[in-house]
This record gives structure tokens, C-alpha cells and sequence, in this order.
């Protein structure tokens, strides 16, 4: 069973060694796909969530295996999609996740992006910005933790609902599956069985539409999180129908 998420030391929020991950994976008898953080023109501290993706494979190399593949996190928008495109076709990456962090320039993780705004208004903006990334850009094998507002928005109830954005979201979903990509179970909060209920509706739609793949990741940035309710994301796609994956090479493999 692979966990296709996760980061380590060349993601400037994570200090988890390579060493220290292989050794984890080894113990949880599971596998596992570095996926470090690249997001260009970030705000605020538009350095920190860079690497040096020549160095990356420069050290990580000799640690990948079959068990262990080398992948990336990308940070999607617009301003970017150029550089992101020569980055994800221009190193021997495993897997690409691409994800959106930020929204019409604004830090998702900022409650600037909440203040004054009512939930509805930033989550549809939320997926507006997600809708039109993935119609924009390419160069990705699966798109990252859709359900990423929910852990920092300021309402009294952060869940997503489908039914709120539904024509959004099965644009969404469409334009996945038009394009033959896979979406992520990210099961950082598939510790809350309210968050499990909402997100079904979410690959349940995703599968109506013609969906086939996710890729289970549990966004790990230290040891303990490694591997973290695969479990529970293994039942929720099979609640939905879905055949849990991963990429190696950049090359679609069925998780079993
Ligand atoms: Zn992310
Ligand atoms: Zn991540």
C-alpha cells in the first residue's frame, strides 16, 4: 500500500529526514512517495515553499526503490503555470500533485482570505480557482486535497458540501476525467467522521461522472504522521467505487 504524500526536508514546513522516513515506511510495512512542496509565487514569503529540484534528486536518488518513489507537490495558479509546465516535464518525477494553496494571489492558509467574506463567497472563489487551474494547466497525475479550506477556514463550520458548488464541482470533476487524472483522498481529517460523510459525496459524484482513480496520501510531514488512516481513506473509496492508485514514472499503477 503506497502513501503518496508526503514531505520531507526539502519542504520548508518539514524536517522529517529521508533516512528517518524509510525507516518508518519499513516499520508500517507500507510505501511511500516524497512529494515536497513547490509553490511558485507564494505570498507573503515567496522563497520558503521552493527546492532545488536538481539537489533533490542529487541526494534522494540513491534512496529510491520501488517501495520508495520521488514525486512533487505543485502549487498551481495561473501567474506560474509556464515554469510549473518546464519543472514537471523536466525532472524523472514519479508523481505530480497538483494542488492549490492559494486563490487570486491570497494565502488560503491567511485568514485575510476569510475576513469580511462570507463562506459561501471564499469557497466558491475556492473552487472557481481550482476549476480554472485544471482547465489551465496540465502537467499534473493527480489533484491534491480537495477539501484543503477546511482545515484553516475561520467559519463556525468548515466542511465542504458538494450541493453548495455542485455545477462547479462536476466541472471539476469533468475536466479531471476529460484529462484522465486522478483526485486525492488526503486523509489528514479523516479523523472526523463528518469530514468522511461530506467527502463521500465528493468521489461519489467524481465516480458518476466517470471517474475511476484516486491516490490515497496522508500529506505527512513528520514521522507520525506517516501512513496515517490509509485505512479509513481505502474504505472511502471503495464506498465510492474507486480504485486507490499511485504513479510511478509518471505512469498510472493500480494500488493493491
Ligand atoms: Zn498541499
Ligand atoms: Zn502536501
Amino acid at each position: 500500500m503506497f502513501d503518496t504524500h508526503i514531505h520531507s526536508t526539502f519542504s520548508c514546513d518539514s524536517q522529517m529526514k529521508i533516512e528517518d522516513l524509510v525507516h518508518t515506511l519499513r516499520k508500517k510495512a507500507i510505501n511511500g512517495i516524497v512529494t515536497e512542496h513547490m509553490d511558485i509565487d507564494y505570498p507573503a514569503n515567496p522563497l520558503s515553499f521552493l527546492f532545488d529540484v536538481d539537489e533533490y534528486f542529487a541526494s534522494f536518488s540513491q534512496w529510491r526503490s520501488d517501495r520508495l518513489l520521488l514525486g512533487i507537490e505543485i502549487g498551481m495558479q495561473a501567474s506560474c503555470h509556464e515554469e510549473n509546465r518546464r519543472i514537471a516535464r523536466g525532472y524523472a518525477f514519479d508523481q505530480v500533485i497538483g494542488s492549490i494553496h492559494v486563490v487570486d494571489g491570497i494565502d488560503i492558509y491567511d485568514a485575510g482570505f476569510y475576513d469580511g467574506r462570507e463562506k459561501s463567497a471564499a469557497y466558491r472563489a475556492y473552487v472557481e480557482g481550482m476549476l480554472r487551474a485544471i482547465q489551465e494547466y496540465d502537467d499534473f497525475d493527480t489533484l491534491g486535497h480537495i477539501d484543503y479550506i477546511c482545515r484553516y477556514a475561520t467559519y463556525a463550520d468548515p466542511e465542504l458540501y458538494y450541493e453548495e458548488e455542485a455545477p462547479l464541482w462536476d466541472e471539476v470533476f469533468q475536466t479531471l476525467i476529460e484529462k484522465d487524472k486522478a483526485i486525492e483522498i488526503n486523509t489528514r481529517r479523516l479523523d472526523q467522521p463528518s469530514a468522511c460523510r461530506a467527502l463521500l459525496t465528493f468521489y461519489k459524484r467524481y465516480k458518476a461522472l466517470g471517474g475511476h482513480y484516486v491516490t490515497i496520501g496522508s500529506d505527512a510531514h513528520r514521522e507520525t504522521e506517516v501512513g496515517r488512516r490509509l485505512d479509513v481513506a481505502r474504505d472511502l473509496a471503495e464506498a465510492a467505487g474507486l480504485t486507490p492508485v499511485y504513479f510511478k514514472e509518471r505512469k498510472r499503477m493500480l494500488d493493491r
